[in-house]
């Protein structure tokens, strides 16, 4: 199966400690696109300096522990169910749009004490406005499309990332 390699533009501290990453290796990770069709990556395994934790690299079109690729996760948990186009069965888009749901008041906290430690400017929430979560999620990352993606890069590098195991990738550390 061919595979090809994911180099993050960004250089990112340890999420643990702040310290810096070394490249110690790289490992392949499979990813399934909205036709069910399987790909195969290639994502740097990075080591820290400073408390020695393995990392990976993090590409915009992973979310750990996902099978599916960012933008599908993106479709099926933002989507009425008429406008979902990945392939897959219902107990997974259950599964996936159940995970979403008890993710986003965690991750609404993380993007809120970032944005405070940081003292980012958040959009003011539009009286109105759809409560949907992933509409909320846009006061911090905007609502084009890619936001689960920035949630996820924003969650996972300040090292709030909720670490549900799943049978796929239990490796991941
Ligand atoms: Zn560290």
């Amino acid at each position: 199966m061919p595979a090809f390699s994911v180099r993050c533009a960004e250089v990112v501290p340890c999420p643990c400690c702040g310290g810096s990453l070394s490249v110690i290796g790289s490992r392949r990770r499979k990813l399934l696109e909205a036709s069910g069709q399987q790909r195969s990556l290639v994502v740097r395994r990075l080591r820290c300096v400073t408390c020695r934790k393995i990392h990976h690299e993090l590409p915009d079109c992973i979310v750990p522990y996902k099978r599916y690729e960012s933008a599908c996760v993106e479709n099926v948990v933002a989507s009425e169910s008429e406008e979902i186009v990945v392939a897959a069965d219902h107990s997974t888009l259950y599964r996936l749009r159940s995970w979403f749901r008890s993710q986003t008041t965690h991750w609404m906290g993380c993007l809120e004490s970032i944005a405070i430690r940081f003292t980012l400017d958040v959009a003011e929430e539009l009286s109105g406005h759809s409560q949907a979560a992933h509409h909320r999620f846009g006061r911090y990352v905007g609502e084009a499309a890619g936001w689960l993606a920035r949630v996820v890069r924003s969650v996972v590098n300040s090292n709030f990332w909720v670490h549900t195991r799943s049978a796929f990738l239990s490796e991941a550390h």
